[in-house]
């Protein structure tokens, strides 16, 4: 047998693809970095170099809180660093099923259960509830993983406008014969905007569809005891049968779960492909988000703290003539338009000590290229001033106006 010249070499497939990235601003990399006691951020061995984190989803600042760190390490001295399987062979712990009752009481839902990230909730949640001739009915702005999910279910897949409740109603409607799953992120994660939930449950009773709302931005956050923003909007577990939340954003730590019925959740554990086939949270993990839980219910103190950055970044910008989105949530996006503006104050900013992201297509659509810019309340105010003058500094440099189709998705 002889091997084929002709078989295409994935060595030139991935050059050319990287390459590709290169031209059009879309090459990613990675750097490492420390976190400093202040909250800054470090990217080499000079500390006095550290950024100020604009970036981090960690709104909160429990990513870093000693106590909760100390909880975790209690933890692993005694129940270890693994939870040795898959939760449905001798994996689920006494802390996970804890861990499930604090976010069923918290939520207000019959039960939950555990997954190791946001994005195995989402996939093994929407794949378990549908097949190929099932409707899936999505924000055209929701997470990358709700998509997918779709798409890995073979569901029909209609993306509806960002935040239109009618049209997400027309998709339905065109096609009642089909099961389906109406999924809208809660909080926007790159524009900053909430859902408009109680229209879109409105919409899903009148067209008996099931809503799937992905609080991933929105815990610890808004509502009651940070409960959420389908909380904040007054929906029960009837309105929204299907509730997703993670623990990576502003509960500091990491992984996630579904909250709904006890059907709901008995078909996700015999279902969920990855929950059936990932290794559970480690036990002390488990332990240690619980105590994040019960830290961010009744972190008042903490919420505030955040609102009132966010007023004040907000009233900065708008004095400075900044072209302010409408968010009034921790993630402020400054729509810049092409790739290259944003990465441009991407690198002024990072010159100037602050760490702002650029988020550029696929992320988000093309010409919509934008800085991110998220507050949590370990910013200083005084820095938070400073930064708002510097983006200043930037636009009034570079003020052209954002042509109107920059806008168009
Ligand atoms: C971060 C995020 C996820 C993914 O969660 P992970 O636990 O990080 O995998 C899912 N949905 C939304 C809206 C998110 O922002």
């Amino acid at each position: 047998m002889t091997a084929s010249n002709e078989r295409p070499r994935f060595a030139t497939a991935l050059e050319e693809a990287g390459q590709r990235r290169q031209d059009e601003l879309r090459q990613r990399r990675l750097r490492p970095l420390r976190w400093l006691d202040d909250g800054r951020i470090a990217t080499g061995d000079d500390d006095a170099r550290a950024l100020f984190d604009f970036c981090s989803n960690d709104y909160l600042g429990l990513a870093r809180d000693p106590e909760l760190a100390a909880a975790l390490a209690t933890a692993a001295r005694e129940y270890g660093s693994g939870a040795g399987s898959a939760h449905a062979v001798v994996g689920h712990h006494q802390q996970h099923q804890r861990l499930e009752a604090e976010l069923a009481e918290w939520l207000q839902r019959p039960r939950a259960l555990l997954f190791s990230s946001g994005w195995s909730a989402a996939l093994g949640t929407i794949t378990a509830l549908l097949g190929r001739h099932d409707l899936c009915v999505q924000d055209r702005l929701n997470h990358a993983c709700l998509l997918d999910g779709a798409r890995l279910a073979q569901a029909r897949l209609r993306r509806y406008a960002h935040g239109q409740a009618s049209a997400a109603e027309a998709l339905l409607a065109a096609e009642p014969e089909r099961r389906a799953l109406l999924v809208s992120d809660g909080l926007f994660s790159m524009d900053g905007d909430y859902a408009p939930l109680v229209e879109l449950a409105q919409v899903c009773s009148r067209q008996g569809a099931w809503l799937m709302i992905d609080e991933a931005h929105a815990l610890g956050v808004c509502g009651a005891e940070g409960a959420g923003s389908a909380a904040a909007a007054g929906l029960d577990s009837a309105q929204v049968p299907v509730l997703m939340g993670t623990f990576g954003k502003a509960l500091g730590g990491f992984g996630a779960f579904i909250a709904g019925s006890e059907l709901l959740i008995d078909t996700l554990i015999n279902q969920a492909r990855p929950h059936l086939f990932t290794t559970a949270m480690p036990p002390a993990w488990a332990h240690a988000m619980s105590a994040a839980l019960r830290r961010v219910r009744g972190a008042e103190d903490l919420r505030q703290a955040l609102a009132l950055r966010i007023a004040r970044f907000r009233t900065r910008a708008k004095e400075l003539g900044l072209p302010l989105s409408d968010s009034l949530s921790p993630v402020q996006p400054l729509i810049l338009g092409v790739s290259e503006r944003a990465l441009d104050w991407e690198a002024a900013l990072y010159a100037a000590g602050y760490a702002v992201k650029a988020i550029r297509p696929p992320t988000v659509p093309v010409g919509q290229a934008r800085l991110r810019i998220t507050l949590n309340v370990r910013q200083p105010l005084a820095t938070i001033d400073a930064l708002a003058e510097q983006l200043a500094r930037l636009h009034d440099a570079n003020p052209a106006p954002l042509a109107e189709t920059d806008y168009a998705s």
